[in-house]
């Protein structure tokens, strides 16, 4: 039986698993350094907290995407290097610099920007130049390299800026051997070696995700930036599964049953009447929903377990809620639905929300919302 104020629903996160898992990455990353992704709240498990772990675990660097998130984990008093990489003209750059967050640049304007920012605080910005290698995203292209080595050249000359990295990021490092992997390492190197070339002396250059760090050593180079593999998951699950890969997942996402009731033969369940009862049977409504991170695209798929059985969503997955037909199984309100965790009990784990909503296991844990509350052991 449930206890009285216990939450009707929790996201645990073991901070041991992110220690040792990050333990791991190191061992894979051999001579590199890792910086550990924490961006979007540590991947939903608490960027804080993670950040702690992961430096306890042998991460020297932390990973963000934008700026207010490497300004928060400042103001949290979390150390390490720490590197920002989407930023636009609007941030704060003056924030950021003054409180040596290093940050990303994939054109000239950013590095103008740090160049303002740096004169304002009279403090250098620390700069990592973002090549565009073949993703198709963020980073300045074979064209534009040159005007944005010449730019930051000059403006480390003038004692503004120290270019520390060159780095990219890989598009298919998912699909282990695939040749683009191959063709963006070797514009990745030429995108290293013009750096050289123009005078700049970067200490790092990083290129890999957490598949790179785990099956694409030539990808290494000086750090890696692995994400999801902090967090145990595995970043090739089509391959092998987190234990395969010397992983623990760190979340296990559990709800409480809020009602349990006997409904007949063809009962239509939930919105749209998706799923209806094929007998008598039980329902059990699950108090988690889309608003929680629980995705509507797995209705009628995601997996749970309850008192030791694998049971799926029954119908369309609401804002707040979803139902499951438990059949004859006994159930009571306040019994605990497993939605994933590491598998020690059988439950799915974030891989397997992921293939029911065709999506991949980040966006599983990285939606959890702000309405779970994140508990650590
Ligand atoms: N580096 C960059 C630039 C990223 O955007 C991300 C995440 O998307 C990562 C590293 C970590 O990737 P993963 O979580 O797949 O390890």
């Amino acid at each position: 039986a449930q206890r009285a104020g216990t939450p009707h629903a929790q996201a645990r996160i073991d901070l041991s698993a992110v220690r040792a898992n990050v333990s791991r990455l190191c061992e894979a990353a051999g001579s590199a350094e890792v910086m550990a992704v924490v961006k979007a709240d540590g991947y939903g498990h608490g960027m804080a907290a993670v950040a702690r772990a992961a430096l306890a675990g042998g991460a020297t660097w932390l990973g963000v995407a934008g700026m207010r998130e490497a300004l928060a984990l400042r103001a949290a008093g979390v150390p390490g290097r720490l590197l920002a990489w989407l930023l636009t003209p609007g941030d704060d750059w003056n924030a950021a610099v003054a409180s040596g967050v290093e940050l990303s640049a994939g054109a000239t304007w950013a590095v103008r920007a740090a160049v303002r920012a740096a004169q304002a605080v009279d403090r250098p910005a620390l700069l990592h130049l973002e090549a565009e290698t073949g993703l198709g995203r963020g980073g300045a292209t074979a064209d534009d390299w040159r005007a944005l080595l010449e730019t930051a050249a000059r403006a480390e000359a003038a004692g503004y800026v120290r270019v520390v990295g060159v780095w990219s990021h890989l598009a298919r490092a998912d699909e282990p051997g695939h040749p683009s992997c191959d063709e963006q390492l070797a514009a990745f190197r030429s995108a290293a070696g013009l750096a050289r070339r123009a005078g700049l002396t970067p200490d790092v250059l990083h290129l890999s995700n957490s598949a790179a760090t785990l099956t694409l050593p030539e990808a290494h180079f000086d750090l890696v930036r692995p994400g999801l593999a902090v967090y145990g998951l595995s970043p090739v699950p089509d391959v092998a599964g987190p234990s395969e890969l010397g992983l623990r997942p760190a979340m296990t996402l559990t709800a409480r049953l809020a009602s349990v009731k006997r409904v007949p033969a063809g009962q239509g369940v939930s919105y749209g009447h998706r799923y209806r009862t094929a007998r008598e049977t039980t329902l059990g409504l699950v108090p988690l929903g889309y608003a929680d991170g629980v995705p509507r695209h797995a209705s009628q798929a995601g997996p749970v377990l309850v008192a030791g059985r694998r049971h799926t969503v029954a119908g369309t997955v609401c804002m707040d809620q979803f139902v499951l037909d438990l059949g004859d199984a006994p159930a009571a309100p306040g019994d605990e639905v497993v939605l994933f965790g590491p598998g020690d009990r059988g439950e799915p784990g974030a891989a397997d929300w992921a293939r029911a909503a065709q999506s991949i296991s980040h966006e599983i844990v990285a939606r959890i919302g702000a309405r779970v509350p994140r508990t650590y052991t």
